[in-house]
């Protein structure tokens, strides 16, 4: 999608800290990091959000969650947060459907 940030960082069109890539999904650090490690797990393929997975997409959202555990693995981190904002109003600020991982030592019980 051409006005999407996402999409721009997985064209390369926009810079950022890769982590890992595959036909499937792009991995990258936060620019900006709420935890000790932050990193994105994106689909290549534009989804907006959340809601707009379904029969036809949805098995790439159990590839992202395999890489995730593999990434995690590989960074050592003991444990970690996966959180999808979904929608504005609960905190979606980029509309291309992500995950962040969280993980290091401010990550507290409270999910909000
Ligand atoms: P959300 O608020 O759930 O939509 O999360 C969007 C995330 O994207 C935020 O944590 C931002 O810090 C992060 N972000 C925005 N632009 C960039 C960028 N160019 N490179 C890396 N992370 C970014």
């Amino acid at each position: 999608m051409s006005d999407c940030i996402f999409c721009k960082i997985i064209s390369g069109e926009i810079p950022s800290k890769k982590l890992y890539e595959d036909d499937l999904c792009y991995a990258f650090y936060d620019i900006a990091p709420q935890s000790d490690v932050h990193f994105l797990v994106v689909p290549k393929e534009h989804i907006s959000c959340a809601k707009e997975i379904n029969g036809g997409n949805s098995s790439v959202i159990s590839h992202i969650f395999e890489v995730i555990a593999r990434l995690a693995s590989e960074l050592k981190l003991d444990s970690y947060r996966i959180i999808n904002n979904c929608g504005e109003g609960a905190g979606q600020t980029v509309m291309h459907l992500h995950f962040h991982v969280l993980s290091g030592k401010n990550l507290g019980e409270r999910l909000i």
